[in-house]
């Protein structure tokens, strides 16, 4: 079958799939409510999710091996690899012409309704790059969606530092407003100049990397999307590893051996923002909170009245920067010069 129709089958799948495994107990749905709150020019969001307390917090695994988790932590079974729950599982990708097999899961553990996953079908390491094949096919993922009325983005938690808890290769797809993210309302708004160059959002006091897409980019085809894709995913990537490298010395100490980052994947944008830790420590409570892609979409995660409230007491993005990198110089010539 043609992959978008394939693709377009399985967003369209996606609400009864979740309707079935809620109502037999493999989706677990923690109930939540957000709150905004309002710094650099945008609206972040808070959600608290009183339910997470109960969860256990587990220590965040290695990515490095190239091995599945279970050869090289018995203990552990991969929760990616099959034999798959049946009433999780919303489809699979095959796709021999951008050599890329996927499956697609909805998230067991569910804090917004219809969150799924992209799992590589053969074991890969969540602190591998992307490949053209997982951004093409995560593009086409967002196409289906919003053609379907359900606009969602796609986001990828790459490396031991960058939030991720699971070391086989997922991006996941989380269903949000039209507005999008309130990271992507300050991407949107930016004036770019060249749109072949990335840019950086001042406003935002971390190190971060965004490149607009073309307009054409979501009715190109298959190949020519995954060049797009990959040309700015690669440009991007430069820029992190850049940041890494010119870190003052003590944050590089934070940061040893190959750049974790957390990559947003939109129909208009894709952002990289490398990160220096995983968790940042609550002056108010002391609890290490857990940043991940997600947080710097502008969706932070709380158990707790008193975490949401340390949490705007010390803003966003002063957590937001303890966790990422700061700005470096980038050459214009790289880089579009700020639009401020
Ligand atoms: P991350 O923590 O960002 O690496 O994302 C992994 C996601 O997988 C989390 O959102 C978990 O809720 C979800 N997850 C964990 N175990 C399973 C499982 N057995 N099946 C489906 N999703 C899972």
């Amino acid at each position: 079958m043609a992959t978008k129709k394939a693709i377009a089958q399985i967003v369209g799948r996606v609400p009864e799939v979740y309707d079935n495994a809620v109502a037999g107990g493999s989706v677990f749905y923690f109930p939540s409510t957000v709150e905004t709150h309002a710094e650099a020019g945008t609206e972040f969001e808070i959600r608290l999710c009183p339910a997470l307390l109960k969860k256990p917090i587990l220590p965040t695994p290695h990515f490095e091996s190239d091995q599945p988790p279970s050869e090289h932590r018995p203990a552990h079974k991969d929760p990616f690899a099959p034999p798959f729950d049946p009433s999780l599982v919303v489809g699979e990708l095959q796709d021999e012409e951008i050599e890329a097999d996927h499956v697609f899961l909805l998230n067991k553990f569910s804090v917004v309704a219809h969150h799924f996953l992209m799992v590589t079908k053969e074991y890969e390491s969540q602190s591998a790059p992307l490949t053209p094949g997982d951004l093409t096919h995560a593009y086409m993922t967002l196409v289906a969606a919003r053609n379907a009325g359900k606009p969602m983005f796609a986001f990828y938690n790459c490396g031991d530092r960058s939030g991720a808890s699971q070391p086989h290769k997922h991006l996941q797809f989380l269903p949000l407003s039209p507005e999008g993210a309130p990271i992507e309302r300050l991407a949107r708004i930016h004036v770019v100049e060249d749109i072949s160059k990335p840019f950086s959002i001042q406003a935002l006091p971390y190190a971060n990397y965004v490149l607009r897409l073309p307009p054409t980019t979501s009715s190109q085809t298959r190949g020519e999307l995954a060049d797009t894709l990959v040309f700015a995913y690669l440009a991007l990537l430069d820029l992190v590893v850049s940041a890494a490298r010119h870190q003052p010395a003590e944050r590089q100490e934070l940061a040893p051996g190959p750049p974790s980052y957390n990559v947003l994947l939109t129909l208009e944008h894709i952002h990289l923002i490398p990160r220096a830790q995983e968790t940042h420590t609550l002056k108010g409570t002391g609890e290490k909170l857990s940043i991940n892609s997600l947080g710097f979409a502008g969706m932070l995660l709380v158990k707790c009245d008193e975490e949401m409230q340390a949490v705007k007491s010390a803003g966003v993005c002063s957590i937001l920067q303890d966790v990422g990198m700061l700005p470096v110089n980038i050459p214009s010539t790289t880089l579009n010069e700020s639009d401020e």
